[in-house]
């Protein structure tokens, strides 16, 4: 086996650092040989390059005191006296060879400590071997070099090189790492190991942007687009001769030998996004495949942030974007918020009960804003299970299909939902409300759009909340009054703060707004319009059940729960919208008594109207000396009442609090399948 391994020059810093290298050294030295190839002492090639004479001084005595601290004895006098003939050397050389003396002197006290530890080491002559532009003889040369010497370690210095006629010169700044992938493409090392001072290749340059990570596994093509385009951890002419190989490069922190580091190898991106760089005002985004969206993400990530690109291009697999230089650090960030720190993802199993209209518009807005809901909350929505009176399907994957069944729904989902999920239910159900302490028992959460679910006595609505409270999951319930009007999240917060709530007004049946908004005493009668909504869908079946007030009766009874009392529907005072006589009977003979009643509904209207009032049907909860007063029929509203203004589906509550000299009023549109299944959605999110 051989291993080529690699340090830079802040590796090879001190004595310090050069101990840590020849620790690194053990494991690769008991599977075989190893090539060590070092750049020089950190530093050293900008002095050399300048040739200023007191630093060049300064570096003369760093190397020394590495000798110093690493030797001893008789030892320590030779290494010094090599360093000092190598200075003088230097002095003499020619000044374009000057710059190769850094790798000479690091690599000679790397040899002569092994030598001196007992190791059997033999010290390459880069120059000889690597020639600049001819990687058959570069390749033959460090081949034969090896045959001809046996030894343990091998130990070249990076960076420079030979040239055909016979001189010396370099592989470019940085281009150690590029001597080390020569060295192992030459000898079909088993490892090739870049060993430096920061943990791998990271997804930015951590000194710009503090939250980014190693990047464990990546292409070659990946890494030369990186390196390439500002990324300074790789010398990028380093990747070819290894890909050509098929070495793996490992990039490794020299001062975390154990810690994270990334491995360029030959197999595919596991991601789509790399890293982002930047080089001047020109910013990076590695990708590893092309991808459409990549560039709108980008944009929006600047937009964002506040900042103008002044061009945006997509090349190959990447995203390129030109910002002004002083913002680039605040670029890169955005950038590498948006590409590289998705919150980690929370799966949200949602199994639906119901499969009507607000199913439905349910499923819909799921579909649609699950990407971004993803983005925004770093939870994935995915519905498992559905169903509908008949049949229901449960699917794991997430395409849960109707299907006649043999079992339960609930019964299915309390054995098979994993704890956290959801239970939707988006029913009519009068009874299913008997299975959620089950449910809530199974550690499975409730959102519910099912009112009547909750207008039941409130000894079991009270045990529901216990069974969810016990189990530490949620239920929910926000759309059963006003649809996705916060209605009880603010009763519930007053109530929590000890605000304590002194009267709520609910006008709240959308059906009878509707109507009663449109009469007109002379214009078409009340029996007309209830018809008319009727045949549109809008009331109950059988529309004296909106007429009776059942419905606002049930939201009531939520509001007044919800407001921490405990209301009963018995304690309510339902005043029918007609008289009690035309509630009973067929549907016919009830139009036709409503026919007959008209003339004196439109005289209560033309009372109401001479008062300047509107009729609007409100259900009401107040407190009086001992306890609350409870109930709902026509009222004559003045102008100055929210409820005057409401039209078409709105809804109003308007909540007085002890506190408060000004009553809180929640209006707007209190119905429709969508603002249902938006509400329940917040539910589900919340
Ligand atoms: N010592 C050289 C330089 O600083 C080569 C290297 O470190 O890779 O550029
Ligand atoms: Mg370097």
């Amino acid at each position: 086996m051989v291993h080529v391994l690699k340090f830079g020059g802040s590796s090879v810093a001190g004595a310090t650092q050069m101990s840590r290298v020849l620790d690194i050294l053990e494991t690769p030295m008991k599977q075989g040989k190893v090539v060590l190839v070092a750049s020089a002492i950190s530093g050293a090639t900008d002095i050399l390059l300048e040739g200023q004479p007191q630093k060049l001084e300064a570096l003369k005595l760093r190397h020394l005191e590495i000798a110093r601290r690493l030797f001893t004895g008789a030892e320590r006098k030779q290494v010094q006296e090599g360093l000092e003939a190598l200075f003088k050397e230097l002095d003499a050389a020619p000044q374009e060879e000057k710059v190769t003396y850094g790798e000479l002197l690091s690599t000679r006290i790397l040899a002569w400590k092994l030598q001196a530890d007992g190791i059997k080491a033999e010290w390459l002559d880069s120059r000889q071997l690597i020639i600049k532009g001819d990687k058959h003889k570069t390749y033959t040369n460090i081949q034969k070099a090896i045959q001809a010497k046996d030894a343990q370690v091998y130990v070249a210095p990076g960076f420079i090189c030979g040239t055909p006629d016979g001189g010396v010169s370099t592989l470019g700044r940085g281009g150690s790492d590029y001597s080390a992938a020569l060295y192992a493409a030459a000898l079909q090392a088993d490892s090739l190991q870049i060993w430096t001072d920061v943990p791998g290749i990271m997804t930015a340059n951590p000194k710009q942007v503090p939250q980014a990570r190693t990047i464990p596994v990546m292409s070659y093509a990946a890494a030369l687009d990186m390196a390439e385009h500002g990324a300074k951890v790789l010398y990028a002419p380093t990747v070819k001769p290894a890909m050509e190989a098929g070495i793996d490069i490992e990039i490794r922190n020299t001062f975390a030998p154990e810690g994270k580091y990334t491995v360029i190898g030959a197999q595919p991106d596991p991601t789509q996004w790399i890293g982002v760089s930047s080089q001047g005002g020109t910013l990076r985004v590695t990708g590893s495949q092309p991808q459409a969206e990549g560039l709108k993400a980008a944009a929006d990530a600047l937009k964002e942030a506040g900042i103008a690109a002044v061009e945006m291009k997509q090349d190959g697999a990447s995203l390129e974007l030109q910002v002004r230089e002083a913002v680039v650090n605040q670029a890169l960030n955005a950038l590498h918020r948006t590409f590289f720190e998705e919150l980690p993802v929370q799966e949200l199993n949602l199994f639906i009960a119901g499969n009507g209209a607000v199913a439905q518009a349910l499923t819909q807005m799921i579909a649609q804003t699950a990407d971004s809901v993803e983005k925004r909350t770093g939870k994935r929505l995915r519905i498992v299970g559905r169903s509908n009176s008949k049949s229901w399907g449960i699917d794991a994957a997430g395409h849960p299909q109707l299907a006649p069944q043999s079992g339960d729904y609930v019964d299915a989902v309390i054995a098979r939902a994993p704890k956290g999920s959801l239970f939707i239910d988006a029913t009519n159900s009068e009874t299913l409300y008997k299975r959620y302490q089950e449910l809530l028992e199974a550690g499975i959460g409730i959102v519910s759009s099912n009112r009547r679910s909750f207008a039941v006595p409130y000894p079991e609505f009270a045990a529901m909340h216990a069974a969810a409270r016990e189990n530490g999951v949620p239920l929910r319930y926000e759309t059963t009054v006003g649809a996705a009007l916060p209605v009880l999240e603010s009763i519930a917060l007053g109530a929590n703060s000890c605000d304590e709530i002194l009267s709520i007004e609910a006008v709240v049946s959308c059906t009878l707004n509707q109507i009663l908004g449109d009469y007109r005493p002379g214009g078409e009668s009340f029996a007309k319009l209830l018809l008319k909504a009727q045949k549109a869908g809008l009331t109950e079946k059988d529309p004296r059940l909106d007429l009776g007030g059942k419905d606002a009766l049930r939201k009531l009874l939520i509001l007044a729960r919800e407001a921490g009392v405990k209301l009963e529907a018995e304690d309510v005072k339902v005043e029918p919208v007609v008289p009690e006589s035309l509630m009973e009977g067929s549907l016919e003979a009830f139009y036709e008594g409503l026919d007959a009643y008209e003339p004196q509904f439109a005289e209560a209207a033309r009372a109401a109207d001479r008062q300047g009032f509107r009729r609007r049907f409100v259900a009401s909860l107040e407190k009086i000396s001992q306890g609350y007063q409870a109930c709902i029929g026509l009222r004559n509203v003045p102008p100055v009442h929210p409820a005057y203004h409401l039209s078409g589906t709105e809804n109003a509550i308007i909540i007085r609090s002890a506190f408060h000299p000004y009553p809180l009023v929640i209006q707007g549109p209190g119905e429709g399948a969508r603002e249902a299944a938006s509400s329940i959605l917040n539910d589900i999110l919340r």
